[in-house]
């Protein structure tokens, strides 16, 4: 591979004209098509596993559970080694590649390779997801106040793939779109298939594009590199590369039997953290207090995300018996609108978000990042509280409007807007340069416990007899979504009093 560097310096690349710098572009597709590969396959997992596989509605909603929880885990490890040997960008090369290896396996022989495929995607995930949002931060020099802007924008190019893929992926494994062109018996090969082709259009245009890059991204020992350390010798690379092919069979076996995975939640935390704090054992005492900071966003993130990831699993069932199917006249499948309404408002509003950030900011008035964190937190719990509401507008069968439903929706993206992509952006101003791919890491390893905690709030809600009427279950959920929204609420609360506290952390970053 040949990768220009020479081009462009970094003070050239920080010191852009206008709103966002270009190569935030690149970014953006690449990470658009990576996340149209991974929400196509992740749209598709629970339908195919219960209606291919014959699995239990039950067990693939663990196994569901599982996936997400072992794909964002390993973006800890995915973190590291990009710090330490790879760099961003051969670490993204390297994910990307095993991503197309697994969904490619998946497109062939979906029933038979179902596990292998979903290992080489996890593994794949965890060195490509942090590494590039990493990236996006690179791209502005520490004082710059547009960088919550960016990582606003390049959180609606997440969402944009999130959005297509999500849908097309599914539709077309289950016969509703295509169907003329695609035999019966090939259907969820192409599906699976069109998740492959969008991870190669993900690599082919981070390939044609980085050399706009600069250094940003280069191998640590690299003469260029941003952080200048002794080159490592080239077979510690290789090492890398054999490990996670033998790591593979691992995951394969880990993420088949779901019992594993509570074994392997209650240790991978643990032992990051462990390893984080030996790291920050190395660290200067200003450097350390701003990843105190860090870790306190971090650990906030695990709640926003057990609440928030209710999405996949217990409002799909609440969409799916106590809501209607009219939205604004129209008729919707409330399943469809569970699943995809979200990364359709944040399309449209994160830009709008960004552009507002800019503006406050220009006019001395934008909110510290505590403060947008706490408002994630109350829009959040709005958000539940406004499907607790739903309640007062049911039918007496306990049918509830699928309007108000959506209304819910927006609210607790807009809490998601001003949490998530804000997160990105605090772990790449709260690190110092050698440590930021492993507190990106870290941040999406609180994903991956929020997606766990998600499980286990759902199935708790899900307690109820299943048989129910639908008056009953509406009861049951609403008044569960009621505690969700409070103990939001109340975290918002806390957050912003802890606010003085969390600031003399972060010091000179706000
Ligand atoms: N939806 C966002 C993404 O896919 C955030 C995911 C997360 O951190 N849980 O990047």
């Amino acid at each position: 591979m040949t990768v220009h560097t020479h081009q462009l310096t970094l003070k050239e690349i920080h010191e852009f004209k206008g709103k966002y710098p270009r190569q935030i572009w690149s970014l953006f597709f690449s990470e658009m098509w990576e996340r149209f590969s991974f929400y196509g396959m992740r749209g598709m997992l629970v339908f195919f596993m219960i209606s291919q596989l014959n699995l239990h509605e039950k067990d693939a909603n663990l196994q569901y559970g599982a996936t997400q929880a072992f794909v964002y885990a390993f973006t800890f490890i995915g973190g590291l080694f990009a710090d330490k040997i790879l760099g961003f960008r051969k670490s993204l090369f390297w994910g990307g590649l095993m991503m197309i290896t697994g969904s490619s396996l998946l497109a062939a022989d979906p029933h038979n390779f179902f596990f292998t495929g979903l290992a080489f995607i996890i593994i794949g995930t965890g060195f490509f997801k942090p590494n590039i949002s990493t990236m996006v931060g690179e791209l502005y020099s520490e004082k710059d106040d547009r960088r919550d802007a960016g990582f606003s924008l390049f959180y609606a190019g997440i969402n944009l793939g999130a959005f297509l893929g999500g849908y097309i992926c599914v539709a077309i494994g289950k016969g509703y779109m295509l169907s003329g062109m695609i035999p019966e018996n090939m259907r969820w090969n192409v599906a699976f298939g069109l998740a492959a082709i969008g991870m190669v259009v993900s690599l082919i245009n981070f390939y044609f594009t980085q050399r706009h890059l600069g250094p940003i991204g280069l191998q640590p020992g690299h003469p260029d590199a941003l952080v200048q350390v002794k080159a490592k010798p080239k077979w510690v690379e290789y090492l890398v590369y054999a490990g996670t092919l033998f790591a593979i069979p691992l995951i394969d076996l880990m993420v088949s039997s779901p019992e594993y995975t509570d074994y392997f939640m209650y240790t991978i935390g643990p032992l990051a953290l462990l390893y984080l704090f030996y790291e920050m054992s190395k660290t200067t005492i200003s450097e350390r207090k701003k990843l105190w900071a860090g870790l306190i966003f971090i650990f906030f993130s695990v709640l926003f995300w057990g609440i928030y990831e209710q999405s996949g699993g217990s409002l799909s069932i609440f969409a799916a018996k106590n809501l209607n199917d009219n939205l604004l006249g129209f008729t919707m499948d409330p399943n469809g609108v569970n699943n995809s309404a979200g990364a359709f408002f944040i399309i449209g509003l994160a830009p709008l978000f960004g552009l507002m950030w800019i503006w406050m900011a220009k006019r001395k008035f934008e909110p510290n990042t505590i403060i947008k964190f706490g408002l994630g937190f109350i829009f959040l719990g709005l958000g539940y509280y406004v499907l607790f509401a739903t309640k007062f507008f049911a039918s007496v069968q306990g049918i509830a409007p699928l309007d108000i439903f959506t209304t819910a929706l927006l609210v607790i993206t807009i809490g998601e807007l001003c949490l998530s992509p804000i997160g990105l952006s605090i772990m790449t101003k709260l690190s110092p340069a050698r440590m930021q791919g492993i507190m990106m890491g870290m941040w999406f390893l609180a994903s991956a416990y929020g997606q766990y905690v998600a499980g286990i709030i759902g199935a708790g809600l899900a307690d109820a007899d299943e048989n129910a009427p639908a008056v009953t279950r509406l009861m049951n959920y609403t008044e569960g979504y009621k505690m969700l929204g409070i103990y939001a609420l109340i975290a918002g609360l806390v957050l912003i009093a802890l606010s003085p506290w969390i600031k003399k952390l972060m010091q000179d970053v706000r």
